[in-house]
């Protein structure tokens, strides 16, 4: 009990509610780091949509222009007329002004020294070929630079276009991990919840239950293991207390069962409780054919005593005489006080020798007493005993058989077992 009380309890709903908000707090973050990956993922998408896409085709505009310009090129070249030329030349000079060369450094050198070399070949050339055919060589070269430029153009547009998705895909994928992450918390906080709510509740208000089922007088008094929730040990506590309470009216109602069923100078059965008792006894050997007798006992000259030592002194002789009869007598012998100094008796399974044989040897030894009186003087007191046999009587008429046989005792006398030679009813 002491090393109980020792552990920090907490109310289960203040726990609960902890360990909602825990889960609340923790969810909420991976719930809100997943949003930020989703708006990584969707400024991503519209990335792509809005800027990558129109400059993709940009890109592919500029690698048009400059294939376009190598064609021209080339024509310029193989081109006889002069006046062809120009106009191939015009073209040239349209295409590198054209806003998407103009807008990508690179390419608008390469288009601005392209153009100026076939301006410069046609102008030389005039009419002759053979100055077409000398700088032919010088243009193979540029010719083979543009379509570098082409494909490099090219390559820068899937370049950007790689490094979009790229970053969607890697946004995807951390969002991936902490979705999983998520679901693993929420996986790991419903175990936890699920082994706290049954070691910590489940489990305890079972034992509860079989403690409170089995709770009993007779057993003791019930027991629980620690538990740190508040309300589980009010009720294992209240449980305790109830045991304690179920004792403590089991020990009232023998203490009120002994008050009404009790003598209370000797502690033998009281008048009334000996009668009902003593009719159960031989109601039953009446059933069963059994033999059965009833005696009655008075204490010799037991006026005297009171008389010459006091009424106190009377008092120990009687206890001191149901002690010893309550040694002396079998277990299934009855015995009550049935008035101020008689005795009555029940001897079940016992035909009237057996237990006058009994009576005699009580007798005796009650005589060969010495009872210390409290004045400090002993005494031996004698008794007289009728004893009558019950088997075919009902007990109010053997108990008067016995009176009589009593009476007989006493008047031989006294100091004596008389047994009635009556046998049934008058
Ligand atoms: P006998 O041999 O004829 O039985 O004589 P007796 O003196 O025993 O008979 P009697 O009936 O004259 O006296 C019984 C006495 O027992 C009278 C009464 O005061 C006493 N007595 C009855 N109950 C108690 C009791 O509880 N305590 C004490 N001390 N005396 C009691
Ligand atoms: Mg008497
Ligand atoms: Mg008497």
């Amino acid at each position: 009990m002491a090393e109980t009380q020792k552990i920090s309890r907490f109310q289960a709903n203040r726990a609960f509610a902890l360990l909602v908000l825990c889960f609340a707090l923790l969810f909420g973050t991976a719930v809100a780091l997943l949003a930020h990956d989703q708006q990584a993922v969707l400024d991503g998408v519209a990335r792509l949509q809005q800027k990558t896409v129109p400059e993709i085709v940009r890109y592919q505009r500029v690698a048009r222009n400059l294939e376009q310009m190598r064609q021209e090129g080339e024509r310029i070249f193989v081109i006889g007329s002069a006046e062809s030329r120009q106009q191939a030349i015009f073209v040239v000079t349209l295409v590198a002004s054209h806003p998407s060369i103009i807008d990508h450094p690179q390419s608008a050198a390469l288009a601005r020294e392209v153009e100026k070399f076939l301006s410069a070949v046609h102008r030389e050339a005039g009419e002759d070929q053979e100055v077409l055919k000398k700088h032919y060589p010088e243009w193979l070269s540029l010719a083979s630079r543009l379509s570098l430029q082409v494909d490099d153009v090219a390559i820068q547009g899937v370049n950007l276009t790689t490094a979009d998705l790229s970053s969607v895909s890697a946004s995807m994928q951390t969002a991936r991990v902490k979705l999983l992450s998520a679901l693993l918390l929420v996986a790991a906080f419903l175990l936890l919840l699920v082994y706290f709510l049954r070691r910590y509740l489940i489990e305890p208000l079972q034992t509860i239950d079989r403690q409170l089922s089995s709770l009993s007088v007779d057993r003791p008094e019930p027991e629980f293991s620690p538990t740190p929730i508040a309300e589980i040990y009010s009720i294992e506590d209240a449980c305790k207390q109830l045991h304690a309470s179920l004792l403590q009216n089991e020990e009232t109602r023998t203490e009120l069962e002994n008050l009404a069923h009790r003598d209370e100078l000797t502690g033998l059965n009281n008048r009334r409780f000996f009668m009902m008792r003593a009719e159960v006894e031989i109601r039953r050997a009446h059933r069963y054919e059994r033999p059965i007798t009833v005696g009655m006992a008075d204490l010799d000259f037991f006026k005297r005593i009171n008389d010459t030592h006091g009424h106190a002194a009377g008092d120990v002789v009687l206890k001191r005489f149901a002690q010893l009869l309550g040694d002396s007598v079998r277990q299934t012998d009855l015995v009550g006080r049935y008035g101020g100094e008689e005795f009555a008796f029940v001897f079940p399974e016992s035909t009237v020798e057996e237990a006058g044989a009994l009576a005699e040897r009580f007798r005796q030894n009650f005589a060969a007493q010495d009872i210390r009186l409290p004045n400090g003087i002993s005494v031996n007191i004698t008794l007289s005993i009728g004893l009558a046999d019950a088997s075919h009587c009902p007990l109010e008429v053997a108990l008067r058989h016995a009176d009589d046989a009593l009476y007989e005792a006493k008047r031989q006398g006294r100091n004596r077992v008389v047994i009635s030679d009556k046998a049934g009813g008058e």
